[in-house]
């Protein structure tokens, strides 16, 4: 039985790409891209990335014809994390994410080797002066010139017409967006909400290293955040005030929570404001034991 209008001139075999110079000699340069950067250990949340972009290609493919192709790469950036153990520990099931990338007819993985994709004497590295010192930034030195870096080298890499990433990433969104408008990339940056647990947890790769204890606390972020969005939509507009039932939740609900940083800030320039008197994101980061978790959620006046 086949699903394919065409199966002649479709294939449905995906393709695993190891170096930038098989990407070269594989990938037509007349196929279109839409671009799903992950570093592994795909969950849920990924799978809604790469659903969306199977769509952008075939509504492409309606508009324009011709070949709209799903990349999808896995890449652990070593160039991202600012503490060893952190990148020791990412869970890396290659195996199953491959298999999981063939399930949702993804056309190209692109699995580089880190020694390949990063010359030893390489000396060029991408900044963003602005958004990039706060929230994560702040406490993460390094860690969003990684994300500049290795996402300015996919997007040369495939040049593609559109990349997919998720909004529980907040500022790296925000930050990507600006790369790609300053850095003139022809590439539409495409958000997608946050994927959660029934739990309200949401999705993350980071997830799995939770132990028992921390697992069942974790949740209490996402209950944490509603609260204060609640009272955000009854008629509280003060950040203070709002951040205050976040914290009082966690220390009554999730003790074994350390909160690194927890912010009311501009949905644009990320700058911590006092009053939510314009779109606005309340953004936090916790660890559970060694296990940092970040979310956020939006605020919307127009919405009170
Ligand atoms: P990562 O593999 O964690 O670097 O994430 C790869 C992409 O998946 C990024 O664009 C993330 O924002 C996105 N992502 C991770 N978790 C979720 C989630 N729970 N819901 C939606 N997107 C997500």
């Amino acid at each position: 039985m086949s699903f394919l209008s065409h199966p002649v001139s479709v294939t449905f075999s995906m393709i695993r790409l190891h170096s930038t110079q098989e990407v070269h000699h594989q990938v037509p340069l007349h196929e279109a891209i839409f671009l799903v950067p992950t570093m592994g250990a795909l969950h849920v949340g990924h799978e809604a990335l790469i659903i969306k972009a199977k769509e952008r290609a075939k509504e492409r493919t309606e508009q324009f014809g011709g070949q709209s192709k799903v990349v999808v790469s896995i890449f652990v950036n070593p160039i991202q994390f600012d503490r060893a153990a952190d990148l020791e520990d990412y869970p890396q099931p290659l195996e199953e994410d491959l298999k999981k990338c063939k399930a949702l007819g993804v056309d190209y993985v692109f699995t580089p080797d880190s020694k390949e994709f990063y010359a030893s004497d390489r000396s060029i590295k991408v900044s963003e002066n602005a958004l990039s010192a706060l929230l994560c930034g702040a406490t993460r030195p390094g860690h969003f010139d990684g994300v500049c870096t290795v996402i300015s080298k996919l997007l040369n890499v495939f040049r593609p017409v559109g990349a997919i990433f998720g909004e529980k990433d907040y500022q790296q969104l925000a930050i990507i967006r600006r790369l790609a408008r300053d850095l003139n990339f022809r590439t539409e940056v495409i958000g997608l909400p946050t994927v959660r647990e029934p739990s309200g947890l949401a999705l993350s790769s980071r997830n799995l290293r939770l132990n028992e204890e921390t697992r069942e606390q974790a949740p209490a972020i996402r209950t944490a955040m509603l609260a204060a969005y609640e009272k955000f939509s009854s008629g509280t507009t003060s950040a203070d005030r709002l951040l205050a039932i976040i914290r009082m939740y966690l220390e009554k609900n999730a003790p074994l929570s350390t909160i690194d940083y927890l912010e009311c800030v501009c949905a644009e320039s990320l700058q911590a404001i006092r009053e939510v008197d314009k779109p606005a994101v309340i953004a936090i980061a916790s660890f559970f034991g060694d296990v940092r978790l970040i979310d956020n959620i939006q605020l919307h006046p127009s919405s009170i």
